[in-house]
């Protein structure tokens, strides 16, 4: 089958290369210049830093093998089995209630082990989807879907896969409503609601590396601190500091420059003073930071035989990486099985 999937970050990844390996194929098409979605690296100063998804465990063999095979690839590496905790008047040096589970990072940040997935599959990055035509059983046309892209072309398949969150997804189904039986997934999607967050990335000059890899931080505006320099060879502090969903809605509308004052006044109540003396900052708005309220099931179909469509992504099934990553595998093995028989 020619198939299209819209979204290129993990669980879009992984489904393509899953399907394409199975003879499918495959194209992304992503609406961003780079690849990774919520995994999202940002260059400053010559360190790289991890302003989405900063570090992930493991909990199923499916998404264990995968880890295992992009750590021997070098993508990704193990970084630390503790992380600090500030509980809102205390800096412990390990937190009292973790698990001491195994935590991973990327090697030269994670959007660039997104980038390493995309080589089995053809990528159209900067083609944002804007609908989907259903071409219908009495085509004159050879394939049952249309993508329509915003720059007015069209990518023609049998196939599509939305790897996206719910909200962009429901933008994208939306527009094939009256033709299809979108509107039983549109109901779900619907429902699954957000919170944002803050993320902000700043490095330091003549400041050491410190000792701890990350704070969970409880009792304030800040819920997470990476200390992004503890993932490479390097003496100068780089951290990325990140918000609550609740500082998020309290100051949604303020500037970059008041949200970072902000953040690097409460981060250096935690740290010290010196993490207000940044050299080089930068600040992402993650308006899809988390899913809330998310589907169980780990991925939706429309019962079209001729015109299959499905969904993927971490709102389906949960809302981490993982999920993400189980969601596009479940789905690539369940269709692997299905069509097996059009596999060319
Ligand atoms: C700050 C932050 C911290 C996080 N921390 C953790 C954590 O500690 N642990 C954890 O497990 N998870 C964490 N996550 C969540 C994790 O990153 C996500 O669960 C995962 O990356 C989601 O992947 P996905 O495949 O669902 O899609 P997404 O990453 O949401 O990517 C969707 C892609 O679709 C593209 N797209 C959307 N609409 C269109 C369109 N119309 N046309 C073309 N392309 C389109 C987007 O550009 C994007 O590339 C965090 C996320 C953030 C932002």
């Amino acid at each position: 089958m020619v198939i299209g999937i819209i979204g290129a970050s993990i669980s879009g990844l992984i489904a393509g290369k899953r399907l394409a390996e199975a003879g499918h194929d495959v194209t992304i098409i992503e609406k961003n210049r780079s690849l990774g979605g919520r995994l999202k690296t940002v260059a400053l100063d010559d360190l790289t830093l991890d302003v989405g998804l900063t570090h992930f465990d493991v909990e199923t063999n499916t998404f264990g093998s995968f880890v295992s095979d992009m750590e021997s690839k070098g993508a990704i590496q193990k970084w630390t089995k503790e992380f600090s905790l500030f509980d809102g008047a205390e800096l412990y040096d390990v937190d009292p209630n973790s698990d001491a589970r195994q935590y991973y990072c990327g090697t030269a940040g994670l959007q660039d082990m997104a980038e390493s997935m995309s080589r089995w599959v053809d990528i159209k990055s900067e083609e944002k989807a804007g609908g989907l035509t259903y071409i219908g059983p009495d085509r004159t046309r050879k394939r049952s879907w249309m993508i329509n892209l915003t720059d007015v072309t069209v990518f023609e398949c049998d196939a599509v896969i939305i790897a996206t969150s719910a909200v962009d997804a429901y933008g994208v189904i939306q527009t094939a409503q009256n033709r299809t039986q979108t509107r039983k997934i549109i109901r779900h999607i619907d429902e699954v609601r957000y919170d944002g967050c803050f993320s902000l990335a700043a490095t330091y000059e003549n400041q050491g590396v410190p000792s701890w890899r990350g704070i969970e931080c409880e009792h304030s505006s800040i819920r997470w601190i990476s200390n992004e320099s503890s993932k490479q060879n390097t003496d100068t502090a780089a951290l990325v500091i990140q918000s609550t969903p609740d500082f998020y809605r309290k100051h949604a509308q303020k500037s970059e420059k008041e949200i970072q004052e902000l953040l690097l006044e409460e981060a250096s109540e935690i740290i010290g003073g010196w993490a207000h003396r940044p050299k080089s900052t930068y600040v992402e708005n993650w308006k899809y930071f988390n899913a809330q309220n998310s589907i169980d099931e780990y991925f939706m179909e429309l019962e079209m035989e001729d015109a299959p469509l499905a969904l993927i992504g971490d709102y389906l099934g949960g809302s981490s990486l993982e999920n993400a990553f189980v969601s596009g595998y479940n789905l690539a093995e369940y269709w692997i099985k299905k069509y097996s028989e059009v596999t060319v």
